[in-house]
């Protein structure tokens, strides 16, 4: 089937006890046992499984093309519980343009796992090789990239770390399921903030991780492990919110695309503008790699603003449609100064704004930011 039939009917049958169409909320925390003590459902109590995240789960393997998944209370919950799954001395390869709380976690939790990384170009793949060392057991990408928006080649990373004997890991939030599926490339692990275009209307928070090739049933062995006893669960009603927002994910993503293609280009030719980090423009420098692997370039850019730093929040105070807050993934549009959002472990520049391009009509957007930076 295509995705956008897995995403309307994964996971969707109706409820057994009342034939509902919309599935029901199971908010109970605990579950009635049999005679000899054993469950009557398969479920006993909420932090280890509930039947709503079931749904979802089911509905997240089916539209990444996995075997299993897992939802989590938060993406960075979820990409915890894949790094606290290694063994200390385990060596482990971060993109130098990643998730801020990524390189956070690597400096202030790394040491007390004792776990040792490198952060690398991912989009290069001779320092890639360089950077692998015997230990290495995890090599994470993230495609595209926040906030430079840098495009990764998946399949060739795949067999770096594969080659290697390490696991391969995606975070694939800001191109989701609908537009790039790294398991399909040779991904062991696919990650995302379910709080961003998956859940898509900014009233939920969520993470996920998808498991599929080799190392899949061990890894989901250990990751279910850990979140059952370390605790970072969905909660039913998270999952039931997630589970609505994946209906109309295809839908949604084909005009958030459309949308931030007008957007790039229009950016790409104002004068205050320095540069323009967006896939989907030929002039991005992994344009290429992105074609092959992603179905269109998803709604989330990055650009620079010449004057510098002043200027660029200057335009964010002037937007009108644009919303000048963090996060992404949501109907809205919503405008960013990265740098402050990300505080003093930033490494993003100090001129660059991010946008995270919403479900409007694209004039309204294109002629908000033409006044914005006039
Ligand atoms: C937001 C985000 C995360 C973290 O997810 P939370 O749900 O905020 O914990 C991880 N990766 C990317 C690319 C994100 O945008």
């Amino acid at each position: 089937m295509h995705f956008e039939t897995k995403a309307t009917h994964a996971g969707a049958n109706p409820d057994d006890a009342t034939s509902s169409i919309a599935p029901p909320i199971h908010l109970s925390t605990t579950f009635e046992r049999a005679a000899d003590s054993t469950p009557l459902h398969g479920y006993s109590y909420v932090r280890e499984a509930n039947p709503t995240q079931s749904r979802l789960e089911e509905a997240l393997a089916a539209i990444e093309s996995g075997s299993h998944a897992l939802a989590f209370g938060s993406g960075i919950g979820a990409a915890s519980a894949i790094l606290q799954t290694l063994d200390p001395g385990s060596h482990v390869l971060l993109p130098d343009d990643c998730y801020y709380a990524m390189r956070v976690i690597a400096r202030d939790f790394f040491p007390k796992w004792q776990l040792t990384h490198d952060l690398v170009a991912m989009d290069d793949l001779a320092a890639v090789q360089r950077a692998i060392r015997p230990a290495t057991r995890l090599l994470w990408a993230e495609s595209p990239s926040n906030p430079l928006m840098k495009v990764c080649d998946l399949v060739a990373l795949a067999k770096i770390a594969h080659d290697h004997g390490a696991l391969f890991a995606v975070d694939g939030t800001f191109a989701t399921p609908a537009l790039q599926r790294p398991i399909e490339l040779g991904a062991d692990l696919v990650l995302h903030s379910t709080t961003k275009y998956l859940g898509g209307h900014s009233d939920v928070a969520g993470g996920a991780v998808i498991f599929g090739g080799t190392g899949a049933l061990a890894c989901h062995e250990r990751v279910t492990h850990v979140r059952s006893i370390l605790g970072a669960i969905a909660s039913p009603f998270n999952s039931w919110l997630v589970l609505r927002g994946i209906r109309t994910l295809a839908a949604r993503m084909r005009v958030h695309s459309e949308n931030a293609m007008r957007v790039a280009q229009f950016l790409a030719t104002h004068p205050r503008v320095e540069t323009v980090h967006y896939p989907g423009l030929p002039s991005h420098p992994g344009h290429d790699v992105a074609k092959r692997q992603m179905s269109a370039f998803s709604g989330m850019l990055s650009f620079r603003v010449r004057e510098g730093r002043e200027a660029a929040i200057a335009v964010v105070s002037k937007t009108r449609v644009f919303i000048s807050a963090t996060s992404l993934g949501g109907t809205e549009s919503l405008i960013e100064h990265r740098a402050s959002s990300e505080g003093p472990a930033t490494t993003t520049p100090e001129n660059l704004l991010r946008l995270s391009v919403g479900l409007e009509h694209p004039d309204d957007l294109v002629e908000d930011l033409e006044q914005a930076l006039r």
